[in-house]
C-alpha cells in the first residue's frame, strides 16, 4: 500500500492509503515525484466526477503534471539513469496502434492518460513509466517547471498547429492557464506580437507581465474593434480559441486576416454555432489540438533557454499532506491563481 491522493467519487478526496502496481518492465522507470501540477481537469473530476465520456465509477489517484528523480530503470533501458532528474507524458499510447505508427499517438484511441477514468495519476510518491514518455530536465530547470511542461505543451501544440510565419500576429481567446501558455508558445514560435482577451483583469494583469502580451479586457473593449485598430484593418494571422465559451465564437471570424489560421485549443462542453460562411469567405485554415504529441521535448528545451518563463505562473505550493486544501483553494477559482501545485518532497 502506498499514499495517494484519491478521488473517492464526486467531490470527495482523501490522502489515503492505496494498492498500487510499481513493478518496473524492462522498459520502464520509477519516478520518485516532487511535484505536482493541479490542472483544470483534475479539479473538474473533483467537482463534477466526469469529463464528457469519462466518469470517475471508481476511487481514483489524481494529478498528471508532474516532475521527479529516477530511482530505478528496467533492463533494457538505456536513455535514462538513476539520478536522472525528469518529467513525464502522462498519456501513453499503444505502441503498435496505427495512429502511433502515424506519430499522432495522441488521438490514438488506446491512449492511457494519467488521472482519466479508470487510469490512476500521480499525486503519490513513486510511480513506474515507460521511459520512452520521461524526459530529462537539466539542472537549470527547477521540479516546479517540470511539472508546467505538461500544460506548456499543450501550448506549443497549438503553436506548431498554427504553422507560424515569423513576425505573424496572434490573438489567444481566453486568460486560464492554457490560454497563457498559448500565447507563451506563439511567441516563442515567432508572433512579433500576441493579444489575449478575457473578462477578468487580474488574469490580464498576469498574462501582461510579459513583453509582448498584450491584454485586451473584454468588459471595456470589443475585441474585434482592438484587433482593427492593432492591424490597420487587415486581421490577426492567428486566432488561438483558449476559452471553450461558446460566446467566443460569435464574430471569431472578424479576428482573422483574409487567409488566416484559427486554431481550436479551447474544448466546449457543449456544441457551438460556428460561422461557416464567414471561414470560407476569409478561406480560412481551421486546425485542432487535442493534448499534445513530440512536443515534451521541445517545451524542456525552451524553459531551459531561458527564452520562456513559466515561474511567474506558478501562483501557490502546497505541501502533500495539503493536497486537499490545494483542490478546495483550485475548486474556488480564485481570479489570481493561474496554477497551484503540490510537492511531495523537499
Ligand atoms: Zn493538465
Amino acid at each position: 500500500m502506498v499514499q495517494a491522493l484519491v478521488l473517492e467519487k464526486k467531490g470527495e478526496l482523501a490522502l489515503r492509503d492505496i494498492d498500487l502496481p510499481l513493478e518496473v518492465g524492462p522498459d520502464d522507470v520509477k519516478i520518485a515525484i516532487h511535484t505536482v501540477g493541479v490542472c483544470g481537469s483534475d479539479v473538474h473530476y473533483y467537482t463534477h466526477g466526469a469529463i464528457g465520456s469519462f466518469v470517475v465509477r471508481e476511487p481514483m489517484v489524481l494529478g498528471h503534471e508532474a516532475a521527479g528523480t529516477v530511482v530505478a530503470v528496467g533492463s533494457q533501458v538505456k536513455s535514462l539513469a538513476v539520478g536522472d532528474r525528469v518529467c513525464m507524458e502522462p498519456g501513453v499510447p499503444n505502441m503498435n496502434s496505427r495512429a502511433t505508427k502515424l506519430g499522432i499517438y495522441n488521438v490514438d484511441p488506446d491512449v492511457r492518460f494519467w488521472a482519466t477514468p479508470p487510469v490512476h495519476g500521480v499525486l503519490t510518491p513513486e510511480v513506474v513509466h515507460p521511459a520512452a514518455f520521461t524526459y530529462k530536465i537539466p539542472d537549470n530547470v527547477s521540479f516546479a517547471e517540470g511539472a508546467m511542461v505538461e500544460p506548456f505543451a499543450v501550448g506549443l501544440q497549438a503553436a506548431t498547429r498554427a504553422r507560424i510565419t515569423p513576425g505573424d500576429v496572434a490573438v489567444v481567446i481566453g486568460c486560464g492557464p492554457i490560454g497563457i501558455m498559448t500565447a507563451l508558445a506563439a511567441l516563442a514560435g515567432g508572433c512579433a506580437r500576441v493579444y489575449i482577451s478575457d473578462l477578468s483583469a487580474p488574469k490580464l494583469a498576469i498574462a501582461g507581465q510579459y513583453p509582448g502580451i498584450h491584454p485586451v479586457n473584454i468588459t471595456q473593449q470589443p475585441l474585434a474593434e482592438v484587433i482593427s485598430r492593432e492591424t490597420d484593418g487587415w486581421g490577426a494571422d492567428v486566432i488561438f480559441e483558449a476559452s471553450g465559451s461558446p460566446r467566443a465564437y460569435d464574430g471569431l471570424f472578424d479576428l482573422m486576416r483574409p487567409g488566416g489560421t484559427l486554431v481550436l485549443v479551447g474544448l466546449p462542453v457543449e456544441r457551438v454555432n460556428f460561422d461557416v460562411p464567414a471561414s470560407i469567405i476569409k478561406e480560412a485554415r481551421i486546425e485542432t489540438v487535442f493534448r499534445y504529441a513530440n512536443n515534451f521535448d521541445r517545451a524542456v528545451n525552451l524553459i531551459a533557454s531561458g527564452k520562456v518563463d513559466l515561474k511567474p505562473l506558478i501562483s501557490g505550493t502546497f505541501d502533500f499532506a495539503e493536497s486537499i486544501a490545494a483542490f478546495d483553494r483550485a475548486a474556488k477559482g480564485l481570479p489570481d491563481d493561474v496554477k497551484l501545485q503540490i510537492r511531495l518532497r523537499d
